[in-house]
């Protein structure tokens, strides 16, 4: 089978490969749709995981499954399913104690494009098929459907872990298609005012629509001191991070309230360390919490939020700006997200 695969660090094409094998849980699938994903832009340009060689790129698709495992029950060939960035060992200790994501180690529930090869393939394989894929359903389109193995439960995970109430004030730093999930999600879980970082007009757009009430630009000097004059001094209550880099965290820290959370989905491609300002910190004792993660994975979060789009609840439509059709627009797409020009979100290739 043909896949596109990072070579090595910079460097990427299309390869061939023996068809994965297929584990007695496991199921073999045939991509509808794959989206570029920004992590793929660090993978292989920044090596920020490593160097990989010959390792089929992409995590972001929707899939017919074309093979299944003797132990899988819930799915059959010919199903169109939905399939999560990560995919982890539901049955690892990890999982258990509710860190499905580092099941099997640290980030080690993101396989597709990490360790193993991902679905910018003819095929890919999914482990522990029944606890990771997840239908799709017949009124979402194989577009959208790419939106929900990435964009969706990781925008939407930043909100978690910034734990977004009724009512709280939120700063949400980036809005490229994983920021715009934050900014719905914070406005589904009922944030007051969403001030938006970012200056794309094509996101700043998008942005408005799902929520955001005010807009800061990085451009025009530090955040903190923007938020900080918009807040009278008193900055927010929740941030989400998704975008900047490793200096954004002092800013947030700066512009939080003591008491406030800091989520961040953001992945840091490049520094060495993570500053925190001691006075705004508190000196120590100020209650600013930072918590980073890589969003869960699984079939549970595919079902629910694939019926929140299902419902009508959540409009993915604005954030597939570029979309192609044939394997042969696959690097087209890939050199997109790289580029990032000022009318893209997020490239999808269909099949
Ligand atoms: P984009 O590059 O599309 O968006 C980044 C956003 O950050 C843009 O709005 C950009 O503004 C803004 N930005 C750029 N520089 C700064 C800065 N110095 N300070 C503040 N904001 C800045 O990225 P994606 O939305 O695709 O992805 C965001 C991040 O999430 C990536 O690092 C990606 O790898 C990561 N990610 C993490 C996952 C996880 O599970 N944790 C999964 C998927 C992605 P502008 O409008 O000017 O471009
Ligand atoms: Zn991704």
């Amino acid at each position: 089978m043909k896949g596109y695969a990072m070579l090595k660090i910079g460097e990427s094409g299309w390869i061939e490969k023996d068809r994965p094998k297929c584990g007695p849980m496991d199921a073999i699938c045939r991509p509808l749709a794959v989206a570029i994903c920004t992590s793929d832009v660090h993978t292989l340009w920044e090596g920020a995981i490593g160097d990989r060689h010959n390792m089929i790129l992409g995590h972001e698709g929707c899939a017919e499954v074309v093979e299944v495992g003797e132990l899988v029950r819930d799915f059959k060939p010919g199903d169109r399913v939905l399939v999560p960035a990560i995919t982890p060992d539901w049955n690892s200790l990890e999982a258990q104690a509710g860190y499905s994501m580092h099941s099997g180690g640290m980030l080690a529930g993101w396989k597709f494009s990490n360790f193993k090869d991902g679905v910018f393939s003819e095929y890919f394989h999914v482990n522990d098929a029944d606890g990771n894929l997840a239908l799709l359903p017949d009124n979402i389109n194989v577009v959208d459907a790419c939106m929900l193995s990435d964009m969706v439960p990781t925008g939407f995970h930043g909100v978690e872990l910034a734990d977004v109430q009724f009512g709280d004030s939120v700063l949400v730093v980036g809005i490229g298609p994983v920021g715009l999930m934050s900014v719905a999600g914070a406005n589904m879980r009922g944030a007051s005012r969403i001030i938006a970082v970012g200056t794309r007009p094509v996101c700043v757009e998008a942005a408005k629509g799902y929520g955001a009430t005010d807009f800061v630009s990085y451009k025009n000097g530090p955040i903190y001191q923007q938020v900080l004059d918009m807040t009278n001094g008193k900055g927010v209550d929740k941030i989400v991070i998704a975008g900047g880099g490793v200096e954004t965290f002092a800013e947030a820290v700066k512009c939080l309230k003591p008491g406030g959370k800091i989520g961040n989905v953001n992945y840091l491609g490049s520094g060495d360390n993570i500053d925190i300002p001691r006075v705004e910190w508190g000196v120590g004792m100020g209650h600013k919490q930072i918590n980073g993660g890589l969003m869960p994975g699984g079939r549970l979060r595919m079902e629910k939020l694939g019926a929140l789009v299902s419902a009508g609840k959540l409009d993915l439509s604005p954030l597939s700006t570029h979309v192609f059709e044939g394997w042969d627009h696959l690097e087209e797409a890939l050199f997109l997200m790289r580029d990032k020009p000022a009318d893209l979100i997020k490239p999808v290739v269909k099949f």
